[in-house]
């Protein structure tokens, strides 16, 4: 239950004198349903005005205050002439223009005779004063509605600056006094006030420095979202932790076998993830955990080996990829490695029917197969385990977030919950992952496998298209193999098939049969199979759409060609590139532009050309893009901060993190009196649900 001090905050705007259904429509637009949302809603810009005592020349053009003498009344012949009001501000005359003036409302605003203090811009209209829709009038002894500062809130249509106005007139009066929630030293130290004062300030600038991110009011409520935030992850990481889970010691045995079956050493940062996995595994609670790595850095083998540890222990493990492709992959992989140690390892994915299904079903239910390899298949009510220990969820972004946990549920109630990992390729700036999967603990593989050779990585202009496609010929008759990679079309799959296809024909005049065709329109076994004939060297030249785009591996991929390069982000180029270069041979990434480029497109091409490294190229496509578009809000599950800003706050940040796991090993059920304080500040910041896994206290 949000506690009653907050109650007026989220009150819908229509509380607000003044605020009708259409107001309080559009207000909800810019800013929010509710008076907590016009809170949050800072100003972007502000007025200053300047007070007069006469008009001379270098106020042209400012904003002023003064007290203008009110002389003489000129209503227009017609509509189309502006009213006008003669007078003057000291001795010098000043006419007031209102376009469709009302004779009655202004007669009664600015009676001949009498002073007004009236504030609005001057102009110069053929030498003489003039100012047009002064923006307040009031009764001399009224001065307070004339601000010398005004903020300038963003809008939008329909709603104008002074009906934000009159709006933050009434709730900033009106702000409650909330409990202190952060450390004293904290605010000493930053030189923060309190959050009424803090949100005031913020409202009230009296110079453009007041509108920086960096004020110490912006600051202070900016951090007060990142430790709501991040304290309602730690609260959820705390409870999976304190959630049963099982122990999965492992014995070291099949795992050893298996790692000396393989032609390679693991590197550091492999074998640095995989303990840090063992460990969780081993011990007793619930594992969440994160498994980030480059394309290419060796995630599979590190889930296999963690796999591996929870069937020594005696359970069953998955591994659930996003695409048929993806899930063949792993199982095609995995498969001889698990056999060769005597386990059973299946692959499910949709297309498994019938018989075959139910018999596999059947096996896995009575713990014959050890390994399942799948799809979104594995979701599928009637699939049961013996005993499942480890899911292992690859690339998680294209699986929702509360499907995250979903797999959890598959594992047998007595034995505890089912341990967790997810892997994703993408690499995500630490600030991000903090703010994202700051409820889960995260394993790094900051290192490839030794021997690859860096990506010659290339602009050229679309024009060259003939020439880059004749180019390709030396490399087919060495049998390696290209990607020829179209671009989404404005979000349209026929359109994107259709460039695709005439791609393909196009490539398909000048090499035959060694081009092939693969789109998102295609049923999954013909996907499949075009695949398996780039694969096996049948396909050369492979036209795609970016169905490529995750995870499929090719060691005698060497060539990337990605069409209208401009068009991609930062993370999806990164993405196609990893795509080559990955058996040895050197790779080779063309970026096909056609200009005029933009800034943001020019640089992405730029970095793209710079470095290869992963986590490099987030942070600066987090700099070129923002934090939401980065991860795709919607599917990542990223929370839209309405005051942080993840670029400008980072400091601030690493602190609420800090903060956050101090706060809750001294007090984890936020009982004592900062602990009720920082209960509010997550209603507050609307993160009820993290409530949910404390007591009620
Ligand atoms: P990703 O992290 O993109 O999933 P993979 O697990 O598919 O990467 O590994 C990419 C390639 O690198 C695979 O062909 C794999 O066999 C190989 N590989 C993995 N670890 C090593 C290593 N330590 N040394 C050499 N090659 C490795
Ligand atoms: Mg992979």
């Amino acid at each position: 239950m949000r506690p009653e001090i907050l109650f007026n905050l989220f009150n819908p705007v229509s509380n607000l004198t003044g605020i009708g259904p259409r107001l309080a429509s559009l207000l909800e637009k810019v800013a929010g349903p509710n008076i907590i949302d016009l809170v949050w809603h800072l100003p972007a810009g502000m007025v200053t005005r300047i007070e007069a005592d006469t008009l001379s020349q270098d106020l042209i053009e400012e904003n002023i205050v003064a007290s203008f003498l009110v002389l003489q009344h000129s209503p227009p012949p017609n509509r189309r002439v502006p009213y006008r009001i003669s007078g003057a501000v000291g001795e010098a005359p000043l006419t007031l223009v209102f376009f469709h003036g009302r004779e009655d409302y202004l007669k009664r605003q600015l009676p001949e005779g009498q002073l007004r203090l009236i504030s609005g811009k001057l102009e110069d209209y053929n030498g003489a004063y003039q100012m047009t829709h002064p923006d307040h009038i009031a009764k001399p002894e009224d001065k307070d509605a004339l601000p010398l500062f005004e903020p300038v809130y963003p809008l939008t249509a329909g709603l104008t600056n002074t009906t934000f106005i009159k709006a933050s007139k009434q709730f900033l009066p009106d702000l409650p006094d909330l409990p202190e929630w952060n450390d004293p030293s904290l605010l000493t130290r930053e030189q923060w006030e309190g959050w009424q004062q803090s949100v005031i300030k913020a409202h009230s600038p009296t110079s453009p420095e007041d509108l920086e991110r960096d004020t110490t009011a912006r600051q202070r409520l900016a951090y007060d979202e990142l430790l709501a935030n991040q304290l309602a992850l730690e609260l959820v990481r705390r409870s999976m932790k304190r959630k049963p889970g099982r122990s999965l010691p492992g014995t070291a045995k099949l795992q050893s076998e298996i790692t000396s079956a393989l032609p390679y050493k693991l590197t550091n940062a492999q074998n640095r993830s995989l303990s840090e996995i063992s460990a969780d595994l081993a011990a007793p609670h619930r594992m969440l955990r994160l498994l980030q790595g480059d394309v290419g850095s060796g995630k599979t083998v590190v889930a296999l080996l963690a796999m591996i540890q929870a069937i020594e222990s005696g359970s069953q493990a998955v591994i659930m990829a996003p695409t048929e492709i993806l899930a063949r992959q792993h199982y095609d992989g995995i498969q001889p490695l698990v056999e060769a140690v005597g386990l059973r390892c299946e692959l499910i994915t949709g297309r498994l029917k019938g018989k075959k299904r139910e018999a596999l079903l059947e096996n896995l239910a009575n713990g014959e197969v050890q390994i399942t390899v799948g799809t979104h298949a594995l979701f599928q009510e009637d699939v049961a385990f013996h005993d499942l220990g480890l899911a292992i969820i690859d690339e998680q972004h294209r699986f929702g977030v509360h499907q995250r946990l979903a797999l959890s549920d598959k594992g047998r109630k007595e034995n505890g919950g089912v341990d967790v990992l997810v892997m994703t390729a993408t690499p995500i700036p630490r600030t991000l992952a903090l703010t994202a999967y700051g409820d889960m603990d995260v394993s790094i593989i900051d290192e490839k496998p030794p021997g690859r050779k860096p990506v010659d990585t290339r602009a050229i202009d679309l024009d060259r298209l003939d020439d880059v496609a004749r180019g390709l010929k030396r490399k087919i008759e060495a049998e390696e193999r290209i990607y020829w990679v179209c671009p989404l079309v404005e979000e349209s799959d026929v359109l994107d098939v259709a460039a695709a296809t005439e791609r393909f024909r196009y490539l398909e005049q000048l090499y035959g049969g060694a081009v092939g065709l693969i789109h998102g329109r295609m049923k999954a076994d013909e996907k499949d199979e075009t695949m398996q004939r780039f694969m096996s060297g049948d396909l050369k030249i492979l036209v795609a759409t970016t169905v490529i785009e995750v995870g499929v591996d090719v060691p005698e991929a060497t060539v990337m060609i990605i069409e209208h390069a401009e068009r991609f982000g930062l993370a999806q180029l990164h993405q196609l590139r990893g795509r080559v270069g990955r058996g040895g041979l050197p790779g080779t990434c063309l970026l096909l532009y056609t200009g005029p480029l933009g800034e943001t497109q020019k640089s992405r091409l730029a970095i793209m050309r710079e470095t290869e490294d992963g986590f490099r190229i987030a942070e600066e496509d987090l700099r070129l893009r923002g934090a939401g578009e980065l991860l795709g809000t919607k599917q990542s599950g990223l929370p839209e901060f309405k005051l942080a800003d993840l670029q400008a706050h980072s400091r601030l940040l690493n602190i609420a993190r800090d903060d956050a796991r101090l706060i809750l090993e001294k007090d984890g059920q936020l009982n004592g009196s900062r602990g009720q304080a920082l209960r509010v500040l997550l209603y507050l910041f609307e993160r009820d649900n993290a409530i949910k896994f404390l007591k009620s206290g």
